[in-house]
């Protein structure tokens, strides 16, 4: 093996995640991957002939992994020229103005945002991301970028005869490799947008090509009197307007949660995203599905939909995500923000440590990367990001100075497989 080949990385801190934080600490990257991680005076000692890059007062730790955004709406603050619906209820307001907004872009627009989504996310230290994806025309901007994880491909529809072609080309587009690093996954979008064969026909599909899919869910009290009642917002507004006043399904008489579990349509590993709206007998059904529950706090706060039930879902052993959603409802793409917001917004129910650890350790995990991302260890391919903060706290204090409420990161590098990327 060539010495060259063969780079050590020091920094004055190293978080691996999956062990306690490292000071004065080295990473021995071989090829793309960690080969050795331990006391940087040592491994520099016993390899004198290895280059060395010394990153002096910075931290290292793992990539973000961001598990819920929808990058090709970055642009959105740019495309949204629509006054609010002034007479319609808050979500509902939100939902028709997106749809509104949406109908008026270019399809050629989309790659463009995407491709600024992607910057924006890998210059806030992000490694992997489980992006939707609704314009599939647009998923060419991920063949060139190093991001990982995975893109979902997202459906919605009332229609029979729609859905069928949206089925076909889904199944065009998945016969193909997916673009760049990325894996694919399947989102059916929620239980308020799409009839129950389509979302059938859509959860059929990702059984048959064993994809993983992530779907909205429980995330505002409109969608659990839609689906338990047949009634509020959604039916006097949200379908008349997009001209499905006539598709208005039946009341379920079951919470959103309780619904998914009557069809059988998720599998282990599945992402549910927000679970705002959720009883503890909702909880204990998705925990005994072994889904994941992608949080998005910032994005829940600025729509006003509540906050979702941490103490409940983390004692009941349900594994947590944190995502951003996309620009339509946050500010940044940045986990950074995501992660300070969440510390102010659940106090002590999510300490330090667990929040990290859904940022990028656990949020790799549920994006197919377990073993390859998210962890400082041997094995591991050399991913990781450098933080460069103005001061540096003591070592005990890392965790929760890297969680501080209003704190935005100094992201200073990104390194994936043991190359800079940052654009
Ligand atoms: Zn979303």
């Amino acid at each position: 093996m060539a010495a060259a080949e063969t780079v050590i990385f020091r920094a004055r801190y190293l978080l691996p995640i999956i062990g306690p934080c490292i000071e004065n600490g080295a990473l021995v990257v071989r090829n793309g991957r960690i080969d050795e991680i331990g006391d940087a005076r040592r491994l520099a000692a016993s390899h004198p002939a290895w280059q060395v890059v010394d990153f002096g007062d910075a931290l290292v730790l793992p990539p973000m992994a961001n598990a819920h955004t929808h990058l090709e709406l970055t642009h959105i603050p740019y495309w949204d020229a629509f006054g609010a619906q002034k007479e319609v209820p808050g979500f509902t307001a939100w939902l028709l103005r997106l749809i509104g907004v949406l109908r008026g872009v270019p399809p050629e627009e989309f790659s463009v945002s995407l491709q600024d989504g992607i910057r924006q996310v890998l210059n806030s230290g992000t490694g992997a991301v489980g992006d939707i994806l609704s314009r599939i025309h647009a998923r060419q901007a991920y063949r060139h970028c190093p991001l990982r994880g995975r893109i979902f491909l997202e459906a919605l529809g009332t229609d029979r005869h729609r859905n069928k072609r949206t089925l076909e080309c889904l199944k065009k587009a998945l016969d193909e490799k997916a673009p760049g690093a990325m894996t694919f996954g399947l989102a059916p979008h929620s239980l308020y947008t799409l009839s129950t064969e389509f979302l059938q026909g859509l959860t059929g599909l990702a059984a048959r090509l064993h994809l993983t899919q992530s779907i909205h869910l429980a995330e505002s009290p409109e969608e659990t009197l839609f689906v338990r009642d047949a009634a509020g917002p959604f039916v006097e507004h949200l379908y008349p307007r997009i001209g499905w006043g006539d598709r208005i399904p039946p009341a379920r008489e079951l919470s959103p949660a309780g619904r998914m579990a009557r069809l059988k349509l998720l599998r282990p590993g599945d992402l549910l995203v927000h679970g705002v709206q959720v009883s503890d007998a909702d909880i204990d059904i998705l925990a005994g599905m072994g889904v994941y529950v992608v949080l998005c706090p910032r994005s829940n706060h600025r729509l006003k939909v509540g906050k979702a039930p941490v103490s409940a879902y983390l004692n009941a052993g349900v594994a947590l995500l944190l995502g951003t959603d996309s620009l339509a409802s946050n500010d940044s793409l940045s986990l950074w923000d995501e992660m300070a917001f969440a510390r102010q917004c659940y106090g002590e129910d999510l300490d330090p440590g667990t929040l990290l650890g859904m940022a990028t350790y656990q949020g790799a995990r549920a994006l197919g990367l377990g073993g390859e991302m998210g962890a400082l260890a041997p094995g591991y391919g050399a991913h990781f990001q450098v933080l460069k903060p103005a001061d540096l706290p003591a070592i005990h204090d890392i965790e929760s100075f890297l969680c501080r409420p209003g704190r935005t990161a100094e992201v200073q590098a990104l390194y994936l497989d043991g190359k800079p990327c940052n654009p």
